[in-house]
C-alpha cells in the first residue's frame, strides 16, 4: 500500500471548506464528516479520483460507491428517478438514506463496479453539503476507514486508519446520527428492497411507497458475487481484529462466567456494580445514543487487549435495533 505524509486535520472554518473543495474539483481526496459516518470523498464524475478511493481504503473493485448529491436537480444528473424515486427522495432527503436507482450515463463505470445502476444520497450534514457544493460536483464517498474495519464516527478514528493513506481530514466532531444509511433499492420501482437496515426504517418507507418493501438476504463470503442480489453486501464487515461473539440477553450468571480477560459490550448500565470487563453504549438504554457510541466502543475495545468481545445484541424491532444488530452481526461474522 502506497503512503503519502501523514493526514493533516482541518478545522471546519470557511477557508479550510474552500481549501478542501479545491482539492476535491482537482482529483484529490478528503475525508469528511457524515451525519452517518466519516466519508472518504472524491469527485464522484472523476475517474481516476475515485480510483484512489479504492487504493486508499483497499476496498474491491466489485463494491461500489454511494455518491453524495446536494439537490434534487444535481441527483437528477447522476440517477433516473422514477415516480416512486422521488416520492422517497422528497420525503426523506436530505438525511440518511441511500436510493439505488438506474444510472445516467455520465456515471464512471468505476463507481458503480460496471452496474447499470448507481447508489445516491443527500446527506443533512452541513459541512459535507458544503463540500459538494464549493466543490461543483457530486461527491463519492464510501466510509472513510480500512476496507471490512469499524467505521469512523470522528475524526481520530480516520485518522487511526488512513492517516498514512490519504492527506486531508476535515473534523467537524463526532458523527451524530453513527450507523450507516438505509439502503433502499429502487431499481425495479415495483419491487422495492432493502439492502440495508440503518436509521429510516423500512416501515416509514413502506408507508411512503405504498407498497411492500422486501429485505435483501446477507451474502455469504465464500457465495460468488454473482449471485447476490447487490454487490457488497459481505457477512463479514465493520469487524475488530478482537473475535466478537454476540449475546442475545447477558444475565448475572452469565457474567460471573465470563473471563477476566474478555470484555462485555452491554446495551445500558447495569443496576448492579461491575467488574472492569463491563461496558455499555448507554446509560439508560437509549438507542439513538447506542448508536451513536457503537462504533466507538468497538474500537476503544478492539485498542484494549481483550481476548474477545461478548457483545449484547439490542431488543426489539425498531429502525435502530436492527441497524445496530445488523452491525454487531457482521462485526461477528467469521
Ligand atoms: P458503503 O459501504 O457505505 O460505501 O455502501 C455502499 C454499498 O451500497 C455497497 O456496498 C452496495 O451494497 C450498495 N451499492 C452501492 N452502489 C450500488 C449499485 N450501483 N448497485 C447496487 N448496490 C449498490
Ligand atoms: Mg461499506
Amino acid at each position: 500500500m502506497p503512503t503519502t505524509p501523514a493526514a493533516r486535520v482541518y478545522r471546519p472554518i470557511p477557508a479550510n471548506l474552500v481549501r478542501l473543495s479545491r482539492v476535491l474539483a482537482q482529483g484529490g481526496l478528503v475525508a469528511a464528516p457524515t451525519e452517518t459516518v466519516y466519508g472518504l470523498a472524491a469527485d464522484a464524475l472523476n475517474a481516476k479520483a475515485c480510483a484512489s478511493i479504492f487504493r486508499a481504503k483497499g476496498r474491491p473493485a466489485n463494491d461500489p460507491l454511494i455518491v453524495h448529491i446536494e439537490s434534487l436537480a444535481q441527483a437528477a444528473t447522476i440517477a433516473e428517478f422514477s415516480p416512486a424515486a422521488f416520492a422517497v427522495a422528497k420525503a426523506f432527503w436530505p438525511g440518511p438514506l441511500t436510493l439505488v436507482l438506474p444510472k445516467k450515463p455520465g456515471v464512471p463505470a468505476i463507481v458503480t463496479s460496471g452496474l447499470p445502476s448507481v447508489a445516491v444520497r443527500m446527506p443533512a450534514h452541513r459541512l459535507f453539503r458544503q463540500l459538494i457544493r464549493l466543490s461543483g460536483r457530486p461527491l463519492a464517498a464510501p466510509s472513510a476507514n480500512p476496507f471490512g474495519y469499524v467505521s469512523p464516527t470522528t475524526a481520530e478514528h480516520v485518522r487511526a486508519g488512513l492517516g498514512k493513506r490519504i492527506r486531508h481530514i476535515l473534523d467537524g466532531g463526532a458523527c451524530k446520527i453513527g450507523v450507516e444509511s438505509t439502503i433502499l433499492d429502487l431499481r425495479d420501482p415495483l419491487h422495492p428492497v432493502l439492502l440495508r437496515p440503518g436509521c429510516i426504517s423500512r416501515e416509514a418507507l413502506q408507508a411512503v411507497l405504498g407498497k411492500p418493501v422486501s429485505i435483501v438476504k446477507r451474502q455469504s463470503p465464500t457465495a460468488p458475487q454473482e449471485a447476490a442480489p447487490a454487490p457488497g453486501m459481505l457477512e463479514r464487515h465493520y469487524s475488530p481484529r478482537t473475535p466478537v461473539v454476540l449475546v442475545r440477553k447477558v444475565t448475572p450468571k452469565l457474567v460471573d462466567a465470563i473471563p477476566a480477560d474478555e470484555a462485555v459490550l452491554l446495551l445500558s448500565k447495569p443496576s448492579r456494580p461491575t467488574a472492569k470487563n463491563i461496558f455499555w453504549l448507554t446509560p439508560a438504554g437509549k438507542l439513538s445514543q447506542a448508536a451513536h457510541r457503537l462504533f466507538d466502543r468497538l474500537r476503544m475495545l478492539d485498542d484494549g487487549s481483550w481476548k474477545k468481545i461478548h457483545a449484547e445484541t439490542i431488543p426489539g424491532k425498531s429502525a435502530l435495533a436492527m441497524a445496530i444488530n445488523d452491525r454487531l452481526a457482521r462485526a461477528a461474522a467469521k
